[in-house]
């Protein structure tokens, strides 16, 4: 059985390999139906996307990928269907765009300190949209100081090594709110980053308060236990149970393009709450002032 729904993809917009065209050709290519292009802090890619998968009849879902950072680890907040035409919108992921910047610049001063010789200019010219730390690892592989992207991560850029930096420092909530104010559909990415099913059901509640509409449960390599634990919280919180790959290209993450059987009532249940958005006048959205960087 071909799997044809992926609601968790990357492109060169961000950190993904493929360009937007290049990525919803693969999909065609892998029978894919139905496809989320879900870049971080960008929405740079969906217009070329939405071309190319008029062109090769594949529905296409906007989105994006919000990451914010979380005492014990990360959040991802995946937003479905935002009007990203929206200036208050688009003003907002400009900033986090600009933080992007000044961080990964930050991270190659940390680096460099330490010996390692990479250039911000090399990392620049290799993240062609929004830049973020896959960019950074793949300036270390090229420069031989790593074996995979995974090790620079683990060595180097990770949470807890010495050339991490944290991003604009966003609450789950303000990233939930963000994507609220476009008439967007927030949903938690990858809920099993965070240790435990005990501090996920310590955060859904007061996620589901700020807004939250949905749970990634089919989600790249989670086991059939792991997808069954996320599937009850989904229900037990009225979340929708979505998911994807989290597809960037070889060598990020280790699931295929359309690699995650993800069933059809995840697409229906996020149009559905998306018409009841569309047009109506959203709540506004003010980002919170950054904290000092390191
Ligand atoms: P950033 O938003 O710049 O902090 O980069 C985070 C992105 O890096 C994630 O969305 C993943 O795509 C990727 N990533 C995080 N951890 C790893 C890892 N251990 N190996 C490979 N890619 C990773
Ligand atoms: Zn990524
Ligand atoms: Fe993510
Ligand atoms: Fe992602």
């Amino acid at each position: 059985m071909t799997n044809y729904i992926d609601l968790h993809t990357h492109s060169t917009a961000s950190d993904g390999i493929y360009s937007p065209t290049e990525l919803l050709q693969r999909a065609k290519d892998s029978g894919l139906r139905v496809l989320a292009l879900t870049d971080h802090d960008t929405t740079g890619g969906l217009e070329e996307a939405a071309k190319a998968a008029a062109e090769l009849d594949i529905d296409l879902i906007p989105g994006i990928e919000i990451n914010t950072d979380v005492s014990g680890g990360e959040v991802h907040v995946l937003g479905y269907f935002p009007e990203f035409q929206r200036p208050a919108f688009q003003a907002v992921l400009k900033v986090l765009r600009d933080a992007r910047e000044r961080r990964g610049q930050r991270i190659v001063e940390l680096l460099n300190e330490q010996g390692i010789h990479i250039e911000w200019e090399r990392v620049r010219e290799i993240a062609q949209g929004a830049v973020g730390r896959p960019h950074v690892a793949k300036a270390l592989l090229e420069a031989g100081y790593v074996q995979s992207i995974g090790e620079a991560f683990d060595k180097y850029i990770g949470n807890g090594c010495y050339a991490y930096v944290p991003r604009y420092r966003l609450m789950p909530e303000d990233a939930i709110r963000l994507i609220t104010s476009a008439n967007g559909l927030p949903v938690m990415a990858h809920p099993a980053d965070l240790p435990g099913l005990d501090e996920l059901r310590n955060w859904l509640p007061r996620l589901g308060e700020a807004g939250m509409v949905g749970l990634e449960t089919y989600y790249g390599q989670y086991t059939p236990e792991q997808e069954q634990a996320l599937r009850a919280l989904a229900d037990e919180y009225h979340l929708i149970p979505t998911g994807g790959s989290d597809f960037h290209g070889p060598g990020i993450h280790p699931t295929p393009l359309g690699g995650r059987y993800v069933p059809y009532e995840a697409v229906e249940r996020l149009k559905a709450e998306a018409a009841k958005r569309r047009g109506k006048t959203p709540p506004a959205f003010e980002l919170p002032p950054p904290v000092q960087e390191k």
